[in-house]
Formats: C-alpha cells, sequence, structure tokens
C-alpha cells in the first residue's frame, strides 16, 4: 500500500513544537513572536488565507496584525506601510498575501519588505542566500515540501528528482532547495518538450504547474514518490457541487507509487506551517534565543 504524506498531522506535530518554543522563551524575549499581514483589495481567496494565517498564528502564540487596504490605495501608500513595520522592533515577520490587483508592482513591495522580517522569503536578499545555499528564511511551500519528505526519512541527496513549474514562489525555490540537499533536479515547464518521459525517470516527482489532473500515471515511475502542490476547486457539470484536486490525477497515480501528497491535507497545511517558522526564527535571531528551529529550514 502506499504511503501518505499527511501534511496535516505532520503540521500539527510541528505547531505543538513551536507553541512549547515560545512558551519556553517568551520570558526572556519579554514578548511573544509577532506577524504582520498585509493584505489588498477583495479577492475572496486571499481573504480566506489571511483568515487561516490569522487562525495558525493564535494556535501557537503569535500575534498578528491584519492590515487590510482598499484597491484605490497608491503604491507609495503601501510602500509607506511596509517601511513602517520595517522599522517597527515589536514586528518579527511581514507578508505581502498574494495576489495583489494588477494594478501594483508586486515586486517592488517586496523588495521593499526588510529581509529579516521577509517571512514569505520572496526578497532577492533571501533568494540570494538559498542560491549560496546560506541560512535565511525561505519560501513556506518549498520548505513545507521538504519537511514532509524528511519527516518520513525519504532519501534526498542522489535521487533524481522532476519538479514541474518554475514559478519563483514554487518551482525554482524548491529545484534549489532539492539541490542544496544533492538532489539530481531537473527543472521542468511549460515549454518542455516530451514532460512525459522526462518525468517517468524521476524517484520523485513534484507537479506545481497549476493545472488540474495533468498527470496521470502514465508520467509516475513504478514505486516513485509524488508531490501535489496544485490546488483547484472543480465545479460539476450540473454546477450544485464542487470538488478540490491537484495537478495529480491521484486515484490513477497511488497505487504505482510509494507515497503521494493528498489534496487537502498535504502540501497546504505545511505551507502555513512554514510562514510561523519562519516568524518565529526572525523573532528568535532578534532577541538571541536558543536556536532549535534550523533544522527546518532547508
Ligand atoms: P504559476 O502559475 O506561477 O506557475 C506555474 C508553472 O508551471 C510555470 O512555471 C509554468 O511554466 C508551469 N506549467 C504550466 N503548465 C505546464 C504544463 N502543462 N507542463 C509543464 N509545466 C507547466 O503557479 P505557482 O504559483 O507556482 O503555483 C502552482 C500551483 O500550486 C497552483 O495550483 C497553486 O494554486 C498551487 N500552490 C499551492 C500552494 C499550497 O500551499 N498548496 C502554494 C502555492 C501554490
Amino acid at each position: 500500500m502506499s504511503l501518505k504524506l499527511d501534511g496535516k498531522k505532520l503540521s500539527l506535530e510541528i505547531e505543538e513544537k513551536l507553541k512549547n518554543y515560545i512558551f519556553d522563551n517568551k520570558e526572556m524575549a519579554k514578548r511573544n513572536p509577532s506577524l504582520a499581514v498585509i493584505r489588498i483589495g477583495e479577492d475572496p481567496a486571499s481573504g480566506i488565507y489571511v483568515n487561516n494565517k490569522e487562525k495558525a498564528c493564535s494556535r501557537v502564540g503569535i500575534k498578528s496584525f491584519i492590515f487590510h487596504l482598499k484597491n484605490t490605495v497608491e503604491q507609495t501608500e503601501i510602500e509607506k506601510l511596509i517601511n513602517k513595520l520595517n522599522l517597527d522592533n515589536d514586528i518579527d515577520g511581514m507578508l505581502l498575501q498574494l495576489p495583489i490587483p494588477k494594478k501594483f508592482d508586486e515586486q517592488s513591495l517586496i523588495s521593499c519588505i526588510n529581509p529579516d522580517k521577509d517571512v514569505d522569503g520572496l526578497n532577492e536578499q533571501n533568494i540570494g542566500k538559498l542560491v549560496k545555499n546560506e541560512p535565511a528564511m525561505r519560501s513556506c511551500t518549498p520548505a513545507g515540501i521538504v519537511n514532509l519528505l524528511r519527516s518520513q526519512n525519504i532519501t534526498i541527496e542522489g535521487k533524481k528528482i522532476v519538479v514541474i513549474g518554475r514559478s519563483l514562489l514554487v518551482g525554482k525555490p524548491l529545484s534549489l532547495m532539492l539541490l542544496n540537499l544533492n538532489g539530481t533536479v531537473t527543472m521542468t515547464h511549460s515549454k518542455t518538450i516530451n514532460l512525459n518521459n522526462i518525468c517517468k525517470e524521476a524517484d520523485i516527482l513534484i507537479a506545481a504547474a497549476g493545472k488540474p489532473n495533468l498527470i496521470d500515471s502514465t508520467y509516475v515511475k513504478e514505486g516513485a514518490v509524488i508531490i501535489d502542490v496544485g490546488i483547484h476547486r472543480l465545479t460539476s457539470p450540473d454546477k450544485t457541487k464542487t470538488k478540490l484536486c491537484g495537478d495529480v490525477l491521484l486515484e490513477d497515480v497511488i497505487p504505482k507509487v510509494f507515497a503521494y501528497t493528498p489534496v487537502p491535507g498535504g502540501v497546504g497545511p505545511m505551507t502555513v506551517t512554514m510562514l510561523l517558522v519562519n516568524t518565529i526564527f526572525s523573532w528568535q535571531k532578534q532577541f538571541g534565543l536558543s536556536s532549535t528551529l534550523n533544522d527546518l529550514l532547508p
């Protein structure tokens, strides 16, 4: 039987450790860790994600501050807010909830975030440190995937790993993390020729293309590990029901693989947990607290 890589279970286990870590160290720091979340506009999915982050923070003892700005705000106003939060010693972590409305320059706003507070790990300085394999904030979804693999002692070193997708959010940082851990990594994308043949070689196949059910069993080697990053809500033809699915046609693939991540309950919960880890990592650095979290930041 195939092994389910249960992200929900692992995220609860890590959260328990984080909660204890905060409890043990808050007296020395004289305050709890804190996270500022900037949301712009009314995208309903963003509202749900921000809500989930707020709840996760409160479960472990991180104070969260939500700044919900209107779509009509000026880019300079957002920059001012980021700069204010950059200078605020009571704020350890900060993130801009993505996507933001198209009229704003997303990259330039991310560049404004103090790299020491950039809990999404998307600032150039943190990406640069990842390229150099130096400790820093790591982007959350890729770091969550590495932790999921490690939690089941799935070997990365020496393995053939194929990553589908080359986004700055997932595919690129994930490929770099796996390369730093001595995997032999192939990064593929929408212009890749013969994707099916390349995927069939993989010991570990990671699908982050954002295309529902793209990967069926013909893409997968017998006994491989398959990680499904995609998350999509599909509506039934009569429009009465909706159902979540990933980039992988799981029912077709599961009988063939050694291990897989479910959707939901695989990669998703780990992403939020890694945000908590990054926030505490920043808090820990600011107050010179003992560091026990470094293993969680690949
Ligand atoms: P993106 O659209 O920015 O990037 C998609 C990448 O996939 C691109 O590099 C593109 O070249 C590649 N691609 C597209 N179609 C392809 C195809 N047919 N064959 C090969 N490559 C193809 O998306 P993203 O932000 O990287 O996210 C990818 C998916 O992961 C989305 O479904 C997103 O919702 C999901 N996601 C989930 C989490 C989570 O926590 N579970 C976090 C981030 C993203």
